[in-house]
C-alpha cells in the first residue's frame, strides 16, 4: 500500500482523552478514533492487526480441534430468562444492552453467549456419539460497562473470541480445557506477548475451575498475586495466602473498657497500645438478592486484613437459597441513607461487636429479620481478642469465643490476600505482586447452563443426562491494544513482527529524485510479491516528518532509499532497537524475508 493513498493521519500531540501509553499511541499514530464512550472506530491498520490477531487465535482453535461458527448478536430475552441470567445482566449489572422491537419482543445485544450454544446443543446433540464437540466464533461483543476507558481494553463493542464446548463427563472437560490452556499458551506466545497464567475468580458466568491469561503491564487494571517459585499465581479476587501470625493479646481479663473516639483500628491500636491482630473487626453489608430480600451482612474478620468482596459475594451467592433468591444483585457497605431505611436505633458505627442485637433492624417484609453472621478464618483461634461492645466509645478487651461471644456458625474465607503474606503451598515463600491486563479467561461451567436450560444428551447406558460445558474467551481487541502496552518507547508503538499492521515500510526521502523512486518501487513491489507485507511511503513529505511517523506507527523493518544509493546500498533500520546498517539492495528482499519469518516462529 502506497501512503499516499491511504487515510494516514496521525497526530503530534497526546490527545486529550488518553490516560495509558497504548492508547495515546493507538489514537495518536491514526489506527483508531473514538466514536463514542467506549465505542471506537478501527482504522485501515488496526484492522490489519485485528486480522492478524484473529488468525493466529484461529488457527490455534482449529489445531485443538474447535470448529468456527458465527452466532447472532441479538439475543432473544427468552433464552436469557431460561438461564436465569436476564434480570442479573439487565438489571443488577446491568451490563447487557437491551432493547424491545417493533413487535414488543425484549432482545439483548450479546455480552457473551452461554445462552446461544445451549439452545444449539440442546436441539442438536442427541448422544454421546456427537461428544465432546467445541465451538468458537470470532465477534464483536457488546457490553454496557459501568467505566469504559483506556481505548480497547475495555470497549462497549469490542471483538472477542468465544468457545464452548460439550461434553459427557467432567473427565472430558478437563481434557479439552487443558487442549485450551495449551492454544492459548500459544496464541498468546505467537503473538509475540510475556503473559501468565493465573487462577481466577469464575464470577457471573459460574461454573469451578478458571484460568486467566494476563498480559504484564503497568497499566493492568488486575492485580496478580504469584510466588518465585512459580508454582502459584492467582488473580487477587481469588488469591489465598497465610496471615501474618497474630501477636499476643495484652489484655488478659474481660472487661469493657471506654476507649473514645477510636472508631478506626488505626485510632484503636493507638490508644490501646496494641496490634491490629488482637482485634476482631466486625464490617457491615447489605446485599440485595434477586427475590427481593436485602440481608443485613455482619463479617468478623482480625484487624489487620480487609474483606475481598468477590470471595464475599461468591458465599452471599452460596448462601442465597436461604433467602429464596439464586444470585445477588447488589452487596455494599449501607451509608447514613441505606441504613435509614432499616435501622430501628443508631448503630454503634466503630464499636460494633460480633454480636450485634437482630432488633437493630426494623421489622420489615423486604429485610431479613436476623443479621447474617460470617467469620473469617483468621479470627476462630484468637484469644483475649479486643471488639467493639455495642456502644459508642466502648471496647470489649480480653474477650474470647465461647465466653463472651458466641463463635457463629458460618466460618469462611473472605480475606483480600496481599504482597508479602506467605504462600499456602509453602509457607517460606511470600506473595509478590504484579499488574496484568486480561486478555483470555477459561473456564470449566460444569452443568449450570444445560440444567436450566435443559440441554441433555444421552449416555452409553440410555439415560439421560445434562451436557457438561466449558467455555473460553479471548478479547482480541484488548489483546491487540495490550501488546502495545508492553512494546513501545518515546518515539511509538514497537509491534511485534507477527501482528504488526505491515512488516516493512520503504522510505523516500526525496520524491523528486528519480533515483530513489526507481529503488523504491523495485524493492517495494519485491518485497510483497514474497510475502513482506510493505508500505511505501511516497508521500511529499519533508524526509524527517517521514521517519517520525514510520517510528510512531510501528513497522518493524524501515528501508530508505537515501544517500548510499551511490554505492548501490539502502539504509536498513530496525524499529525495536533502531539498529540501523547498509545493505546491497540485491540483497534486500531475500535478508527481510528471512528475518521475517525468523521473528515469526
Ligand atoms: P473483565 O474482568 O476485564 O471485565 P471479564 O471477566 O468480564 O473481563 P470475560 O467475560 O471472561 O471477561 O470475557 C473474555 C475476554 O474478553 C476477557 O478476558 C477480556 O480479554 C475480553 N473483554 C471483556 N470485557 C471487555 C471489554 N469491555 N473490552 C474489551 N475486552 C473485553
Ligand atoms: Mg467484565
Amino acid at each position: 500500500m502506497r501512503l499516499s493513498q491511504m487515510l494516514f493521519v496521525t497526530l503530534r500531540e497526546d490527545p486529550a482523552e488518553a490516560e495509558i501509553p497504548s492508547h495515546k499511541l493507538l489514537l495518536r499514530a491514526g489506527y483508531i478514533r473514538r466514536i463514542g464512550s467506549g465505542i471506537y472506530a478501527y482504522l485501515p491498520l488496526m484492522w490489519r492487526v485485528l486480522q492478524k490477531v484473529s488468525q493466529i487465535v484461529r488457527e490455534e482453535m482449529n489445531a485443538a480441534n474447535a470448529q468456527e461458527c458465527l452466532l447472532p448478536q441479538l439475543q432473544p430475552a427468552d433464552l436469557w430468562r431460561e438461564s436465569g441470567r436476564w434480570e442479573t445482566y439487565t438489571k443488577a449489572e446491568g451490563i447487557m444492552f437491551s432493547l424491545i422491537d417493533r413487535r414488543q419482543t425484549e432482545l439483548g445485544l450479546g455480552p457473551t453467549h452461554e445462552e446461544v450454544i445451549t439452545t444449539v446443543a440442546k436441539d442438536m446433540i442427541r448422544s454421546y456419539r456427537q461428544l465432546p464437540v467445541n465451538l468458537y466464533q470470532i465477534q464483536t461483543k457488546f457490553r454496557d460497562e459501568i467505566r469504559p476507558r483506556f481505548g480497547l481494553m475495555r470497549g462497549r463493542e469490542f471483538i472477542m473470541k468465544d468457545a464452548y464446548s460439550f461434553h459427557t463427563s467432567p473427565e472430558s472437560l478437563q481434557e479439552t480445557y487443558e487442549a485450551m490452556d495449551q492454544a492459548y499458551r500459544n496464541m498468546i506466545s505467537r503473538c509475540g506477548l510475556a503473559f501468565r497464567a493465573v487462577q481466577a475468580d469464575s464470577g457471573a458466568i459460574g461454573g469451578s475451575a478458571s484460568q486467566e491469561f494476563m498480559i504484564l503491564a503497568e497499566a493492568g487494571e488486575d492485580e496478580v498475586l504469584y510466588t518465585e517459585d512459580g508454582k502459584y499465581a492467582a488473580n487477587v479476587e481469588k488469591a489465598v495466602s497465610l496471615p501474618p501470625d497474630a501477636e499476643k493479646s495484652p489484655f488478659t481479663k474481660a472487661e469493657k473498657r471506654e476507649t473514645p473516639g477510636t472508631d478506626t483500628i488505626e485510632k484503636l491500636c493507638k490508644f490501646l497500645q496494641c496490634s491490629p491482630t488482637a482485634i476482631v473487626k466486625n464490617v457491615l453489608y447489605q446485599v440485595v438478592y434477586d427475590s427481593g430480600k436485602t440481608v443485613l451482612v455482619l463479617v468478623s474478620i482480625r484487624g489487620d486484613q480487609d474483606v475481598n468482596e468477590v470471595k464475599l459475594t461468591n458465599e452471599l451467592v452460596r448462601l442465597a437459597p436461604q433467602y429464596q433468591g439464586t444470585a445477588v444483585l447488589a452487596l455494599s457497605v449501607p451509608d447514613e441513607t441505606a441504613q435509614k431505611k432499616w435501622a430501628a436505633k443508631p448503630l454503634p458505627l466503630g464499636y460494633i461487636a460480633p454480636d450485634l442485637e437482630d432488633d437493630y433492624i426494623t421489622s420489615s417484609q423486604d429485610y431479613a429479620p436476623k443479621f447474617l453472621r460470617l467469620v473469617d478464618k483468621t479470627v476462630i483461634d484468637l484469644k483475649n481478642f479486643i471488639t467493639g461492645a455495642n456502644e459508642t466509645g466502648y471496647h470489649q478487651l480480653g474477650a474470647n469465643w465461647d465466653k463472651e461471644f458466641k463463635l457463629p456458625k458460618l466460618v469462611v474465607d473472605v480475606r483480600t490476600a496481599m504482597a508479602g503474606d506467605r504462600a499456602v503451598h509453602d509457607p517460606k515463600q511470600t506473595l509478590k505482586t504484579a499488574r496484568g491486563i486480561e486478555v483470555g479467561h477459561i473456564f470449566q461451567l460444569g452443568t449450570k447452563y444445560s440444567q436450566a436450560m435443559g440441554a441433555t444428551f444421552t449416555n452409553e447406558a440410555g439415560e439421560e443426562q445434562p451436557l457438561v460445558m466449558g467455555c473460553y474467551g479471548v478479547g482480541v481487541s484488548r489483546l491487540a491494544q495490550a501488546a502495545v502496552e508492553q512494546s513501545y518507547d518515546k518515539d511509538g508503538i514497537i509491534w511485534p513482527v507477527a501482528i504488526a499492521p505491515y512488516h516493512a515500510i520503504v522510505v523516500i526521502p526525496n520524491i523528486n529524485d528519480p533515483k530513489q523512486i526507481e529503488v523504491a518501487e523495485k524493492l517495494y513491489e519485491e518485497l510483497n510479491q514474497v510475502g513482506v507485507e510493505t508500505l511505501l511511503d511516497d508521500r511529499d513529505e519533508r524526509a524527517g516528518v517521514k521517519f517520525k511517523d514510520t517510528e510512531l506507527i510501528g513497522i518493524p523493518y524501515r528501508i530508505v532509499t537515501g544517500r548510499s544509493l551511490k554505492s548501490g546500498k539502502v539504509e536498513v533500520v530496525k524499529r525495536a532497537r533502531k539498529q540501523s546498517q547498509e545493505m546491497a539492495i540485491e540483497d534486500v528482499v531475500a535478508t527481510l524475508k528471512q528475518w521475517v519469518e525468523e521473528a515469526k516462529d
